[in-house]
Order: structure tokens, then C-alpha cells, then sequence
């Protein structure tokens, strides 16, 4: 047997309960691994509280893990290999890393950078992933810190926005983290970097098509009237990288911003993100995450501590990214 957290469904409610499951309950795949961390992202969150509409029960929940090898079918693949897996609807559809064992696809595999140990992997996990797709994003358009000006975060306290905000201000943009908790969080952002702190209420209010020109680029985790807002105030010729809904999924604007400004919008997937782009995101981490991100951006969880995190961070008071401890 192995400990893992389970979800099940009895009417409309799920639950969430720490059991010891039969190791011959293992779905199907190639490559079995002993987890030694996951991590708790917004979707962890929907998922613990029944709120991510998955499908099939019973579900071991947790989008990410990392830990070793002890078998593997696949070729690519040998008992004691360091591995990671992010997303790919694990912890959905496919039973995920809130377990001390799982079972995946190689192909969902990627080998955990040296640089990181499994509870660093998972530091970074989707929501670091992300941050960095949507990094590689605003580059790949030909974003450069050279250029000058102001790149926005928005949710800059959260998992995905601390780690934006880090690997950010690393390269040399000046980066305005665009925050829900100045007065709690002001101090931690700006120990990531961040050279401006702007209360995120003052984006939202943004109601105009096109409003004063601020931001050269943005991250935007929020969506909703944060994006409606973050879009008005891009400059001309900017880019936003589009990659979540913590606000709201709705998105209201005009085409003003496209037309006018030369505005490019940039949609951002870290769960179907395809394999060679994917590696280039963890070398890139691999490279350049702040060691600054790993110490105070981070904190230790356990199985047990999960429902009660889960609320927190769909209430978004979560800071940074939590890590789970499977060892
Ligand atoms: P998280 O740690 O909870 O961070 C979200 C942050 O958003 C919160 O900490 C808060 O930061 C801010 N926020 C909360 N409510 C808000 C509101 N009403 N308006 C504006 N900002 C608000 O979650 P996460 O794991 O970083 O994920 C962030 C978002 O990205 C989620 O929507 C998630 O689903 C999405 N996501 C998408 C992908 C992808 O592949 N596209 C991957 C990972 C995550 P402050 O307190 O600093 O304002």
C-alpha cells in the first residue's frame, strides 16, 4: 500500500480523505515513481474542494510531482532517475502526485534539472512553469530589459506571480508587482526584486478602451477587469502574456488596444505545453531562478494540511508557492 489523499464523490459533495491504497490500484503507464514532493497550485485547490468539475472518482488530485524512478518500461526512463511531471491533466483525469507512488506516461516525464532537488522541482512546478512560459513568451515576441520601461505582474504575491516577478527582475526588467496585499506582502515582493508595488484595485478601476501608456509588457494571472485594465494601460507596440483567471475568467475589452496600440495578446498553457518547449522552460529555470525564489518564496506542507490550504488559496492568501512533502 501507499498513503495518498483521495477524492470521492457521494452525491454533488466530494471529500477529501488520507488512505492507504493498494499499490495494485496504480492506474496503467510506463514509468512508476516514488513521489517525494508535489505542490499546491489554484487548480489543487479547485480540485480539493470539488470545484474543478473532474470526472472520474476516486482521484488523487496534486497536478505535479517529482521524485525517482523505480521502474520504468520505457527506454528513456531507469529505476533511481530524478523525474518531474507537470501537468498533462494529472491530478484531473489521470491519478496525480498527492501520493507517495504514481504512475505516468514517459512522455509527461521531464528529468529534474540538477540544479534542483525534488522539493526545489516542485517549488517551481506548474505555477514556476508557467511563469517562466509566459517569461519565454514576451521574449520570443522580442522583449528585451534593454528596451527600458515597466513590466507589469499582476497577482505578484501568488505562486505564479512571485515566480515572474523573480526571474523577471533577474534579467534586468524593472518589474511593478501589481498586488491584492501591499502592506503585507510590499516588503517580500521587493526581496524578489520587484521595483514598484501598485495596490491591483488601481488596474481594475481602469475602465477606458485605452487608458494612460505604462507597461511595456505584462504577466497577467488574473484575467477578468485586471486584464481589462492591463490592456488599456499597455504601451504602444507591447505584449501581455495571458495566463490565468484568479479574478475572473470573463474578459470585456475593445479591440482599441490591438488597433490602435499595436497591443499583442499572448495566450499562455503550461498543461498540454508540448515536450521540446517545455524542456526549454526547465533549462531556462534551471539556469536562471533566483536562489532569493527557493528561500522566501516557499513553504512546507504536508498531506494533512492540504484542505485547509486548499481554501486559502482560492481566497488568495497564499504566498508563493507551497511545497508537499512526501518523504
Ligand atoms: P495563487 O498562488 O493563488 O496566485 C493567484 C494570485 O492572484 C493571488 O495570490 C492574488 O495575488 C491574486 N488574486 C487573487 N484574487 C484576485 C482578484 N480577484 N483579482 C486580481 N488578482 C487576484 O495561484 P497560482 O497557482 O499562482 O495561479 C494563478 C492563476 O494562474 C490561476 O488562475 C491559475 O488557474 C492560473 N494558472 C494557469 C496556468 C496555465 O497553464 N495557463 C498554469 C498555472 C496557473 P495578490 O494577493 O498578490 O494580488
Amino acid at each position: 500500500t501507499f498513503r495518498a489523499m483521495l477524492l470521492t464523490k457521494d452525491g454533488d459533495a466530494v471529500s477529501a480523505n488520507l488512505t492507504d491504497v493498494p499499490s495494485r490500484d496504480l492506474p496503467a503507464g510506463e514509468v512508476t515513481v516514488r513521489v517525494q514532493a508535489s505542490d499546491l497550485n489554484y487548480k489543487d485547490g479547485l480540485a480539493i474542494l470539488g470545484k474543478l468539475g473532474i470526472r472520474t472518482y476516486p482521484m488523487v488530485p496534486g497536478i505535479d510531482f517529482a521524485g525517482t524512478v523505480l521502474d520504468s518500461s520505457d527506454a528513456r526512463y531507469k529505476a533511481g532517475d530524478a523525474v518531474t511531471l507537470t501537468g498533462w491533466g494529472v491530478g484531473e483525469r489521470y491519478w496525480g502526485g498527492y501520493a507517495e507512488l504514481a504512475r505516468a506516461k514517459a512522455d509527461w516525464l521531464v528529468k529534474t534539472p540538477g540544479r534542483f532537488s525534488a522539493a526545489e522541482a516542485m517549488a517551481v512546478g506548474t505555477a514556476g512553469l508557467t511563469a517562466m512560459l509566459c517569461v519565454m513568451a514576451l521574449e520570443d515576441a522580442g522583449l528585451t530589459p534593454d528596451q527600458g520601461g515597466e513590466v507589469l505582474v499582476t497577482g505578484a504575491a501568488g505562486g505564479v506571480g512571485s515566480v515572474a516577478v523573480s526571474l523577471l527582475s533577474a534579467r534586468g526588467y524593472r518589474v511593478t508587482a501589481a498586488t491584492g496585499r501591499v502592506a503585507s506582502e510590499g516588503d517580500y515582493l521587493r526581496s524578489l526584486g520587484a521595483a514598484e508595488l501598485m495596490d491591483r484595485a488601481e488596474l481594475s478601476a481602469l475602465k477606458k478602451p485605452l487608458e494612460k501608456e505604462r507597461w511595456a509588457a505584462a504577466v497577467d494571472v488574473a484575467g477578468g477587469a485586471t486584464l481589462t485594465g492591463v490592456l488599456a494601460s499597455t504601451c504602444y507596440g507591447g505584449h501581455v502574456a495571458a495566463c490565468g483567471l484568479a479574478d475572473s475568467a470573463a474578459l470585456m475589452t475593445s479591440v482599441l488596444p490591438f488597433i490602435l496600440r499595436n497591443v499583442t495578446l499572448h495566450g499562455v498553457d503550461s498543461v498540454q505545453c508540448p515536450a521540446p518547449t517545455r524542456q526549454r522552460a526547465w533549462d531556462r529555470l534551471a539556469a536562471e531562478l533566483p536562489d532569493q525564489l527557493l528561500q522566501s518564496g516557499v513553504q512546507t506542507a504536508r498531506l494533512e494540511d492540504l484542505p485547509r490550504l486548499a481554501g486559502e488559496i482560492l481566497a488568495g492568501q497564499v504566498r508563493g508557492r507551497t511545497v508537499v512533502d512526501l518523504t
